[in-house]
């Protein structure tokens, strides 16, 4: 208890310093054209986002330390960002390796009420009175992570998909492995599909994966992910710059990688 009051006043002085210095840095010079009111208003509100997911991120950072919530034999790497063939950048919020398995962790940290199912390309965020919000379906970003996980290991060990609800309201979703952070600790504890791994397994997956943690700040990859984003708007494959083309399928039209079948990638239209 005592440690759980001082690590948590720690972290709000450390979050005080936090936001002192990045206002400090954004002390941009005033300038009243609507765009640029816009621009402030847009960044106050990336920065909101920005600093809700860093409290997630530090929730489940406390969940799995094992100071705080009993002795377990594990490696973790949290906030692991690595770059891919194409140079692109994945950021991955925690990865837990344990005796009974490997699992990568997105930490997510909504408000209210959220709808969705694994293959819908957005969820729904409710808020009150009626307040709407499509956000990106985490499962879906959990995979591009877990896919490029695989690559760096060698397609040797499976990864599981984990994602943690901080708030705790995750239940209305009744997806498996899309759980409230109260339930986080049981869930790993529990899990068992039969792996194994020995201590030096699970020396080597974490030597492996921390070997290729890319040198970039977070701006770097926030910039990064704006070119993939204007790179599927100009029909470029994010996964292998391949062109992206329409096609038919049993569910409709969708646009796939031109590359096919090496590359598998698939838009919805
Ligand atoms: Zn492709």
């Amino acid at each position: 208890m005592i440690i759980l009051i001082i690590s948590l006043s720690l972290f709000i002085v450390l979050m005080i310093i936090i936001v002192i210095v990045t206002s400090s840095k954004n002390g941009t010079p005033i300038n009243n054209t609507k765009e640029h009111r816009n621009e402030r208003h847009r960044s106050f509100i990336e920065y909101r986002n920005e600093m809700r997911g860093n409290m997630g991120e530090y929730r489940v950072n406390a969940a799995l330390n094992p100071l705080i919530f009993g002795k377990v034999n594990h490696r973790q790497i949290n906030n692991l960002i690595i770059l891919d063939e194409r140079n692109k950048s994945h950021q991955i919020d925690h990865i837990e390796i344990r005796k009974n398995g490997i699992f990568c962790i997105e930490t997510k940290n909504y408000k209210g009420l959220i709808l969705g199912d694994e293959n819908q390309k957005e969820w729904t965020q409710c808020l009150f009175r009626g307040e709407r919000h499509q956000l990106i379906n985490p499962v879906k970003q959990n995979k591009s992570h877990i896919y490029h996980l695989h690559k760096i290991l060698g397609n040797k060990y499976k990864i599981n998909s984990v994602i943690v609800f901080v708030r705790n309201n995750a239940d209305g979703l009744g997806i498996p492995y899309v759980i409230n952070l109260n339930q986080l600790k049981r869930y790993l504890d529990n899990f068992n599909d039969g792996t194994h791994l020995s201590d030096e397994e699970m020396d080597t997956i974490q030597r492996t994966l921390l070997n290729h943690a890319a040198r970039i700040t977070k701006e770097e990859h926030i910039r990064n992910i704006n070119a993939t984003k204007q790179e599927l708007e100009n029909g470029i494959c994010p996964r292998c710059g391949g062109k992206l083309v329409e096609r038919n399928g049993k569910y409709g039209k969708f646009f796939g990688c031109s590359n096919y079948p090496k590359c598998k990638f698939i838009k919805k239209l």
